[in-house]
């Protein structure tokens, strides 16, 4: 059995467990899933843009603006490791991803470690096992933290430009990648992935986040 149709089956058999609901209004989730009440996922919220930086263009893909609904499903996923905030989020981010896709990989930016210990889990990670099973797009684990780096949040982007400078190795970097985070403020952190992932040897890097702050992304 293919490692995604394992993961489909057990999720089935958690559904039946304990159904998913939704952490914002408490109803059960329905198939998709979603959540009728709360009416997500939303296809008027996702957020794509097409940029250009001195190595070329890539895309900014976002499920929505890192603000009401989107920014409590946000938290309730990355800091109480929400079930339900996890399914939302991945339909969410579905909705951004075009019909075709355009990568040959997913690359999660990798959580500092003492934040995995506290957290008990790396959400970033998790996120992008799951967006693996639905794309059928394979997780290359080729970026890792060079240095450790204080929590970004509440920080300007001048500093968190300084805070992540030389903080990401990538190793065996190729073809065309799809980097994925949670949320992205300044594009800092992904700035700092995108220039070790292209010197490494990807072809293309793109970006894919939860939610990205409500002004014109980076
Ligand atoms: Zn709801």
């Amino acid at each position: 059995m293919p490692y995604p149709s394992i993961i489909r089956g057990w999720n089935c058999i958690l559904d039946w467990i304990a159904p998913l609901r939704c952490p914002l209004c408490g109803e059960r989730l329905d198939e998709m899933p979603a959540c009728r009440r709360c009416r997500l996922p939303d296809p008027a919220l996702r957020r794509r843009q097409l940029r250009l930086d001195r190595r070329g263009p890539f895309l900014l893909l976002a499920g929505g603006d890192y603000q009401g609904a989107l920014r409590r499903l946000v938290h309730a996923f990355k800091y109480h490791a929400d079930p339900g905030a996890a399914a939302l989020l991945l339909a969410q981010a579905r909705l951004v991803l075009p019909a075709r896709l355009l990568w040959d990989a997913l690359v999660p930016v990798p959580t500092p470690r003492q934040r995995i210990r506290a957290r008990g889990g790396e959400p970033v990670a998790e996120f992008a096992s799951r967006l693996a099973v639905v794309t059928g797009l394979p997780v290359r684990r080729v970026l890792r933290r060079a240095q450790a780096t204080p929590p970004l949040a509440g920080r300007g982007s001048v500093e968190r430009r300084r805070l992540v400078r030389g903080a990401f190795r990538a190793q065996g970097a190729a073809g065309r990648l799809l980097v994925i985070d949670d949320v992205a403020t300044t594009g800092a952190t992904f700035r700092a992935c995108r220039r070790v992932l292209l010197c490494a040897g990807a072809v293309s890097v793109d970006l894919l986040v939860a939610a990205a702050t409500p002004r014109r992304l980076f």
